[in-house]
């Protein structure tokens, strides 16, 4: 007599949503999304995502803006364990790449701490797709060498990454850097990165909301960059690109030969 097969455990789905139109979706998000009976929702998530939801699936939202991170944390832990033991199909669905500045590492490690089995489905991360939402290739290797993706934001009040240093080896090896969450804080991370010896002319852009209706694209030098912001309102959702890497996209070099005389003109006239 052969013992019982195993009894399956309660499995969490982790779904990258990508980063706005669903048809960036993978074959996979969208076939789970279409079987699940419970989808825990991050606020970057498109609305026109859910579309792919059956009618009775239940839509939890579970954002942090502006909540207490920790505890929140926990809390969304909590819910998809007691979702998936009371043997509901659970999708935790977020923005972009579930591993890319998603959390994703601590949820799949309190999921398994739990006795859950975790399946994680890779999407595309803005800091890839939204460049190239204008045609942005973000190594492409008549400019670049490799790409550096990064955090603006410093987690828990820290002092987040060492521009200094982000600044001379992306000189020193032709890197595209690739900020993510730095919209807000441009300004410090521009004079940061000139200061560790980036120099202020290189191009730079600012990618918002890549692949929704809401898509722009800002383009610069590094020292212009944060007033461009400024004036034309950039916000979150963005990222941040800079590199020479922009003068391989059409429209950045328009943008950027503008920017340019721009900068020049202002010195020249003191
Ligand atoms: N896991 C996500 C990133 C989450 S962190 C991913 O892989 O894309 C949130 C940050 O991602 C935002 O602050 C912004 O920097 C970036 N972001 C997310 N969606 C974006 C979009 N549609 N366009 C531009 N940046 C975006």
């Amino acid at each position: 007599m052969r013992p019982p097969a195993p009894r399956p455990l309660p499995t969490v789905w982790l779904v990258g949503a990508g980063p706005g139109d669903p048809e960036l979706l993978t074959l996979r998000a969208a076939r789970l999304l279409g079987e699940a009976d419970v989808v825990l929702c991050d606020d970057l998530v498109d609305r026109r995502v859910l579309a792919l939801l059956k009618p009775e699936a239940r839509v939890l939202p579970v954002g942090k803006r502006g909540g207490c991170v920790s505890t929140e944390q926990a809390f969304i832990h909590q819910l998809m364990v007691r979702e998936a033991r009371a043997g509901r199909r659970v999708v935790r669905l977020k923005g972009g790449d579930p591993f890319v500045f998603g959390r994703g590492g601590e949820e799949v490690d309190a999921l398994r701490e739990a006795g859950l089995d975790v399946q994680v489905v890779p999407g595309l991360s803005a800091g890839v797709a939204g460049p190239a939402a204008f045609g942005i290739p973000v190594t492409d290797r008549r400019h670049a060498r490799g790409l550096v993706l990064v955090t603006g934001h410093a987690q828990d009040g820290g002092a987040g990454p060492d521009w200094a240093s982000l600044a001379a080896t992306a000189r020193a090896s032709a890197l595209t850097l690739v900020v993510y969450m730095g919209v807000a804080r441009s300004a410090a991370i521009a004079q940061a990165l000139i200061e560790g010896g980036l120099p202020a002319d290189t191009p730079a852009a600012v990618v918002q909301a890549a692949h929704t209706e809401a898509q722009r694209l800002g383009v610069s030098t590094l020292a212009g960059l944060p007033a461009l912001i400024a004036r034309e309102g950039y916000a979150s959702p963005a990222v941040l690109v800079i590199g020479e890497v922009l003068h391989a996209a059409a429209l950045a070099r328009e943008a950027l030969a503008e920017a340019r005389t721009d900068t020049v003109a202002r010195q020249g006239h003191g």
